[in-house]
């Protein structure tokens, strides 16, 4: 059971600049008053009101500083300590400070897949290490992949935000409508029961071509290709990608959870890891559409901006776990939910 310490948080830390905004607080710099060190303390307002709209149960809170302790890894953000007060929680994380993946990379002028494969190494040694904990993320987008801090080379990749995270116990079957609509798979949104095989599934979302191979011209329609998983390689955007970084895609894409590859075979893949200087040779001469992904991130920035200003959504994402019930025998309703959390 984790420890909330009763203690104000500001005798042990100065509070200092905002570093981030999420659906249920901020995240601010904060200043350990007896070392001096930099960490990121993450504010949660909680429910005071088992019915009310604002803030978070604590249960859920709970469950996130849980995992949080339960994954230390190097590509893993690190909790140090949490803090309670009467509205709130204060979890006292390791500070990242390199920004986030995606806006790196869009600000290259170009990028070799090889680059591209050491970031989805990283990522897939932080997902293999959860997953092997039973652990799935639930909440994988660009927002929360970041850098540790923008000195490192290699870049060292940090996965933060366990809010949605979810720890599996034996036999247990687990259903959930949380997620983002841009990056969600086909099993959340058919209110499938769910395992770290969804991380996967959108894994593939998140390859660095930027360009979906579900995007529809609506959201609903991106939604209804990604149920049916119907896409395609369009070669005016997948001309420079890899035939081993399509099948990587392709093997990742698959509709059914268990026929996807786990982050272990991920991390066999020859566009991961290859074997004959062919392979080698293949991934070399092939690169990222920067024209494309830099409108990608673009238009991502944009969308994650509107949506912090409506916090409508927010709520819904970590309440909906107790919401399965009534929200499976209503797609159409949680469609709309959905997109109105992405518009
Ligand atoms: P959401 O509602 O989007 O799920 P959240 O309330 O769970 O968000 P986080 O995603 O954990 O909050 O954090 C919000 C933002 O704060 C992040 O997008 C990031 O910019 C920043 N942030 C979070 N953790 C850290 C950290 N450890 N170091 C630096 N910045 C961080």
């Amino acid at each position: 059971m984790a420890v909330f310490k009763p203690e104000n948080v500001e005798d042990f830390y100065e509070i200092g600049e905002v570093l981030g905004s999420g659906h249920f607080g901020q995240v601010r710099q904060v200043r350990e008053r007896t070392s001096g060190n930099f960490w990121a303390g993450k504010f949660l307002k909680i429910r005071k009101v088992a019915c009310s709209r604002l803030g978070l149960d604590r249960s859920s809170v709970e469950r996130e500083v849980e995992i949080l302790q339960a994954v230390q890894h190097p590509n893993i953000v690190a909790l140090k300590d949490v803090f309670e007060s009467r509205a709130e929680v204060v979890l006292i994380l390791e500070l990242v400070s390199g920004g986030e993946l995606f806006d790196f990379i869009a600000e290259k002028e170009n990028l070799l897949e090889t680059e591209a494969i050491e970031f989805m190494k990283q990522i897939l040694e932080g997902l293999k290490f959860i997953h092997c904990k039973n652990i799935a993320h639930f909440d994988l987008k660009p927002e929360n992949i970041m850098l540790s801090d923008k000195v490192s080379k290699p870049p060292n990749i940090k996965l933060i935000d366990f809010g949605l995270a979810h720890l599996f116990h034996p036999g247990e079957e687990y259903k959930s409508t949380s997620g983002t609509p841009q990056y969600i798979a086909p099993e959340v949104i058919s209110c499938q029961p769910l395992s770290t095989a969804a991380d996967m599934c959108v894994l593939s979302f998140l390859r660095l071509s930027g360009l979906s191979p579900f995007q529809g011209d609506t959201d609903e329609e991106t939604l209804g290709n990604v149920i049916g998983m119907k896409y395609e390689f369009n070669e005016h955007y997948f001309s420079l990608t890899s035939p081993m970084a399509k099948d990587f895609i392709q093997k990742l894409l698959m509709k059914n959870p268990e026929d996807r590859m786990t982050a272990e075979e991920c991390l066999l893949h020859p566009w991961i890891k290859p074997i004959t200087p062919k392979q080698v040779a293949k991934r070399n001469r092939s690169s990222i559409n920067m024209k494309n992904f830099k409108k990608f991130n673009a238009r991502r920035k944009w969308k994650v901006m509107k949506s912090a200003d409506s916090c409508n959504d927010a709520f819904l994402q970590r309440q909906c776990e107790s919401d399965v019930e009534d929200t499976e025998s209503k797609p159409a309703s949680l469609l709309r939910r959905r997109l109105s959390s992405s518009s």
